[in-house]
């Protein structure tokens, strides 16, 4: 499961942080990328287990969900999930179309074109991986 990996690596660094300032951890917010395919619930059990006997004993996570973000490299139009669920459902059929849209692999977005003017050259922005983005020591 990815979910343990990642919820011992943001652990085991917030923890660090917080031993070399003498502090306990009451707040992590954590992003995770919608494509990333982490399941929150997951790793929301992962990050409370593996904190007991840490300076994170008491800390409550907030974990919030980056919205998928694509950018075309020929036009620059930019674009999110909603604009390309008309493609995705011609990609697996219109009944997966209506599956959240964290289950969606980041596998399928390489079928995926621009939605102005149809290259299939473009970068994802945002959505991808997990990062620690605040945490709050007392
Ligand atoms: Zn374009």
């Amino acid at each position: 499961m990815h979910e343990w990996a990642i919820a011992e690596g943001v652990v085991s660094a917030v923890s660090k942080l917080a031993e070399e300032r003498g502090k306990e951890v009451m707040r992590v917010k954590i992003v995770v990328g919608e494509l990333s395919g982490y399941e929150i619930e997951v790793l929301d059990t992962a990050l409370k287990s593996l904190s007991i006997d840490t300076p994170l004993r008491k800390a409550r996570f907030e974990i919030v969900v980056e919205p998928t973000q694509f950018k075309c490299n020929f036009c620059g139009f930019e674009w999110g999930m909603p604009e390309v669920r008309g493609q995705l459902a011609e990609i697996f059929g219109s009944e997966n179309a209506e599956t959240p849209m964290h289950y969606i692999p980041e596998l399928a977005v390489a079928f995926l074109k621009c939605p102005k003017c149809g290259s299939p050259d473009f970068t994802i922005t945002a959505g991808r991986g997990v990062r620690v983005a605040e945490v709050e020591l007392a």
